[in-house]
């Protein structure tokens, strides 16, 4: 006997896109850690760089480390979804790789910054827009000042930079507040799930 389901051409089968941006410090890698615990169907794209490692950050897991000759060797070969120079240096989202993963129905998250978030935008209308936004400005700075990662002029830099981000909020679909993790977790995972169940036109 066969199964009559109408309505699955409705039902969502490839990989979500999600654009997870906001100002440096807010915690969007402590909110994807905090994720993993408690929702693992989701991929983060590891994104290439030309900034220097931090002191614990691993290649190929963190960042790709490369110099500025082959990052731009990869822009003219047309590697990059996006790229753009944040707080002075190049970052990118490696195309291949981000295609594959959706192709196979894997959900993919780019932790990318608001200049990249709007370039994957407006390639790929579907991709679904969420900002994470930090208590105040006043906690962002003790956040980035605690990470202990960088000089005073990177700091200033990545603060001063953090207001024009901010002021990308309404090209976002979503605001997550990173007041607490599990809360910010609780609720990225929440938009993932409802995204799921959009009916596909
Ligand atoms: P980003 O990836 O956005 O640059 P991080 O994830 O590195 O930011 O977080 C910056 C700092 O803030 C880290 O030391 C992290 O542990 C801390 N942090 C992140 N989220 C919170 C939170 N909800 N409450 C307190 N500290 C947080
Ligand atoms: P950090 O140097 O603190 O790791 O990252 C600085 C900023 O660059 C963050 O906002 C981060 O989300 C953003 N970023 C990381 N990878 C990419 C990328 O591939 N493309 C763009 N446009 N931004 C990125």
């Amino acid at each position: 006997m066969s199964v009559i389901r109408t309505w699955s051409r409705h039902i969502r089968s490839e990989g979500l896109l999600i654009v997870l941006s906001g100002p440096s410090g807010v915690g969007k890698d402590a909110v994807l850690l905090e994720l993993a615990k408690i929702y693992s169907n989701f991929s983060r794209c590891v994104t290439t760089t030309t900034r220097d490692p931090r002191q614990g950050e691993v290649d190929g897991i963190d960042y790709t480390f490369i110099s500025e000759d082959e990052f731009q060797r990869r822009i003219d070969e047309g590697d990059f979804l996006e790229y753009a120079n944040v707080h002075g240096n190049m970052y990118g989202t490696p195309r291949k790789w981000v295609e594959q993963r959706l192709s196979e129905g894997v959900d993919v998250i780019l932790k990318i910054d608001v200049q990249g978030g709007l370039s994957v935008k407006k390639q790929m209308p579907s991709a679904v827009m969420v900002f994470l936004a930090p208590p105040s400005i006043e906690e962002l700075e003790k956040r980035l000042r605690g990470r202990l990662t960088e000089s005073e002029n990177d700091l200033a830099k990545r603060l001063s930079n953090a207001r024009g981000e901010l002021d990308q909020i309404p090209h976002y679909e979503y605001i997550i507040e990173n007041d607490s993790l599990a809360k910010a977790a609780q609720e990225l995972k929440a938009v993932i799930i409802a995204e799921h169940l959009r009916v596909k036109q």
